[in-house]
Formats: structure tokens, C-alpha cells, sequence
């Protein structure tokens, strides 16, 4: 099975794609994990890309392309794959899918979160992640025990650059102006289905699994 995940930031496309890997055992594909890992080791990549991302702006199309690309070629993803966060641009759409004819592969399914703008600011500019360990947090949905400080191992929380306000605010702006064209054209393609993205996680789950079971 071979998937795309659509959907502003904070849509739940990383919660959701958890679940997908452990039902269809396939791989997830991030490209803001792979940009991210990339900026902390501090490659000429990631250099590039770090001033993008802190801003909220997109990473040039041939960066993302590259990556993706490769990626793509590993051995873990011949059984298929999840796509999360790629394509962003319609470039990048016509690219993976020109890579996927050269490996004879297709995209079965993209599913589309839709969700509340407004909500989705308050989701993302609430995040909080330990310096230290990683894990996440949220002010209002998932608060640690003692503000600021990790429940986990009691480092500082501190919050990612790009989860800023103003940050996330123009994060959606480039998501309405340069990704949601992909809606369309996966609808084009034949390959959309829209799910609800602001009920439950458990909700979307299986609303994504339905629309899955019944994938043509
Ligand atoms: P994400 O974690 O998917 O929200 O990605 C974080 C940031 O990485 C984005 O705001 C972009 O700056 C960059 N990024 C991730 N995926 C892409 C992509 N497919 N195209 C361009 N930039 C990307």
C-alpha cells in the first residue's frame, strides 16, 4: 500500500501515519523529520534548508525531491510506504510521480485531513518538547506536570521555532496558497478521499481505515 497523507500543519498526519505503519507494517516518510534530523547534524542540507524551516517557508522543490527520492528506494519501502508531508508543491507531485513510474511503483490512496484553521493555530502554538528526551507536550491537551520541566526526565520544554505564532500563521498561509492545489489534483487523478480531521484521533483512525477497505 502505497499512501499519501494531506493536510496542514497539525492536521494529525504524524499521529495518524503511526498507526498506519503498525497496520499495514510499511514505512513512514517524513520529510520534516528528515529535514529536521538533517538541520541537527548540521549537513550543507540542512544548512540550507534550517532558514526556511524556522520561518515556516517551504524547502526548494529539488531539495525535498532529492531526498524523497532516494528514500524511496530502500529496501523497507517495497511493500509500500506513507508519505507525510511530501508532496507540498504541485512540482514535487509531478516529480514523485514521474519517480514512481521509473520504479514501476503507483500511489494507491491520499487521504486528505481536513480541518479548522483557527483550532489548528491554538494545537500548534500550545506544543511543547523536552530539550533533552523529545517527548511532546501541549499546554492545554497534554500539560507535564511542572510547567516547563519534562515529566518524563525533568529537562527544560522548550518550543520548536516553527511553532511560533506568527511562525505557525504563515505556515498555513504557504499550506493554503502552495499544497491545498494537491486536493484537486489527487481528485483528478482519482485517488482522493477527504476525512474529517479535527474529531478524535480514534474517530479519523478509523474513518481512514474505512476509506482504505474500500480503496478501488
Ligand atoms: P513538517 O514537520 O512536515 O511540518 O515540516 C516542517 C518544515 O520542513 C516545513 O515548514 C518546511 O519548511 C519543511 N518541509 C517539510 N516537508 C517539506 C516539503 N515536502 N517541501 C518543502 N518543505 C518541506
Amino acid at each position: 500500500m502505497n499512501l499519501i497523507l494531506l493536510g496542514p500543519p497539525g492536521a494529525g498526519k504524524g499521529t495518524q501515519a503511526q498507526y498506519l505503519i503498525e497496520k499495514y507494517g510499511i514505512p513512514q516518510i517524513s520529510t520534516g523529520d528528515m529535514l529536521r534530523a538533517a538541520v541537527k547534524d548540521g549537513t550543507p542540507m540542512g544548512l540550507k534548508a534550517k532558514a526556511c524551516m524556522d520561518s515556516g517557508n517551504l524547502v526548494p522543490d529539488e531539495v525535498v525531491i532529492g531526498i524523497v527520492r532516494e528514500r524511496l528506494q530502500k529496501d523497507d519501502c517495497s511493500q509500500g510506504f506513507i508519505l507525510d508531508g511530501f508532496p507540498r508543491t504541485v512540482p514535487q507531485a509531478d516529480a514523485l510521480s514521474e519517480t514512481l513510474q521509473q520504479l514501476n511503483k503507483k500511489i494507491d490512496a491520499a487521504i486528505a485531513l481536513t480541518v479548522d484553521i483557527e483550532a489548528l493555530v491554538e494545537r500548534l502554538a500550545g506544543r511543547r518538547t523536552c530539550s533533552a528526551c523529545g517527548a511532546g507536550y501541549h499546554l492545554l491537551y497534554d500539560p507535564p506536570r511542572e510547567s516547563g520541566v519534562c515529566t518524563k526526565c525533568g529537562a527544560t520544554l522548550i518550543q520548536r521555532d516553527d511553532d511560533k505564532e506568527e511562525t505557525v500563521r504563515n505556515r498555513m498561509q504557504v499550506y493554503a496558497q502552495q499544497t491545498l492545489p494537491l486536493v484537486e489534483y489527487y481528485i483528478n487523478v482519482g485517488i482522493l478521499h477527504e476525512i474529517a480531521g479535527m474529531d478524535s484521533i480514534e474517530t479519523v483512525r478509523s474513518n481512514i481505515e474505512a476509506a482504505l477497505r474500500n480503496n478501488p
